[in-house]
């Protein structure tokens, strides 16, 4: 069923687990995601970025996000990741999200708090969650800004406490992303994630916490950015890279080139049964009544 963002990390963070989102920008990634998710009985978040926009325009996307997560047996919402631009945002809204990130991070501060408040203003009025993010995500996804370049210290990058609070108080946000240790895509080295400032954050912050980057950070430092008041994790890459492989495999035991259905079909299976298992660590343990 098709839900608000909201609700899912309220509830989450009250039981100690953390909702995965996953960006699902293809029919197969979102059925893969959606049996996942019923397989295990979990709550969802599908996640359609902007910057895949050439890829999937939002206009085609929407409607399949929506239908698939209207029918799932599990609890889903739709939201827009990463959303850079004030129009592109709305566009969400009219086409039916459930909850819209406004990514002004990369903006001056006060210019931030503007454009962040004026989306949040506009999502209340319509019953929209709304995610945040203060302090910059570095990136070493190809084609992205802000690289962790040589000589630079990821910690230059971190979300402040006491601005977070300011931050959020002013816009009135449901969620907040966070910098404190993730980067998008690969990691170079692994993820070191600072709880002292996660635990800072979340004492400062009333809204629920968000970490992005969730591939290839250790499962112990998983449970413990949960432990510590994680509600939603963001997780996509290496969902994408194991359909990816799969089909890589298919296509080098062929003999002659496969139908792109097959591809399709073992790239999907490849994708849920990791969804499954990134589901299982966000789960954190949790046990829901059936
Ligand atoms: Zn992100």
């Amino acid at each position: 069923m098709l839900v608000p963002m909201k609700p899912l990390l309220d509830e989450a963070e009250k039981k100690g687990y953390a909702v995965g989102a996953f960006n699902a920008a293809t029919i197969e990634t979102m059925e893969a995601v959606v049996e996942a998710a019923e397989e295990l009985d979990v709550p969802i978040i599908f996640n359609h970025a902007e910057c895949v926009e050439k890829f999937t325009p939002i206009k085609e996307v929407a409607p399949k996000l929506i239908a698939i997560a209207k029918a799932a047996r599990v609890p889903v919402a739709v939201n827009l990741d990463h959303g850079l631009d004030f129009e592109y945002i709305m566009s969400a809204i009219r086409l039916g999200f459930t909850s819209v990130m406004a990514d002004f991070s990369l903006l001056e501060y006060e210019d931030n708090v503007k454009n962040v408040k004026r989306v949040v203003d506009i999502c209340k009025a319509c019953g929209i969650s709304t995610e945040g993010l203060l302090g910059v995500m570095p990136s070493n996804v190809v084609g992205q800004e802000q690289k962790v370049l040589e000589g630079m210290r990821i910690r230059d990058f971190f979300t402040k406490p006491e601005e977070a609070k300011d931050f959020t108080e002013r816009t009135g946000l449901d969620a907040l992303a966070i910098s404190f240790g993730t980067v998008h895509g690969l990691y170079i080295k692994d993820a070191e994630l600072d709880i002292d400032l996660l635990e800072q954050i979340r004492s400062s912050v009333s809204c629920n916490l968000v970490m992005h980057g969730g591939s290839g950070v250790e499962p112990g430092e998983i449970k413990k950015a949960i432990d510590h008041g994680i509600s939603k994790i963001n997780y996509y890459t290496y969902m994408s890279n194991a359909g990816v492989a799969a089909m890589q495999k298919v296509m080098e035991d062929s003999e002659i080139p496969p139908y792109v259905h097959e591809l399709s079909y073992y790239s999907k299976n490849a994708m849920r049964e990791n969804a499954k298992k990134a589901m299982m660590l966000f789960n954190n343990g949790y046990k829901r009544e059936r």
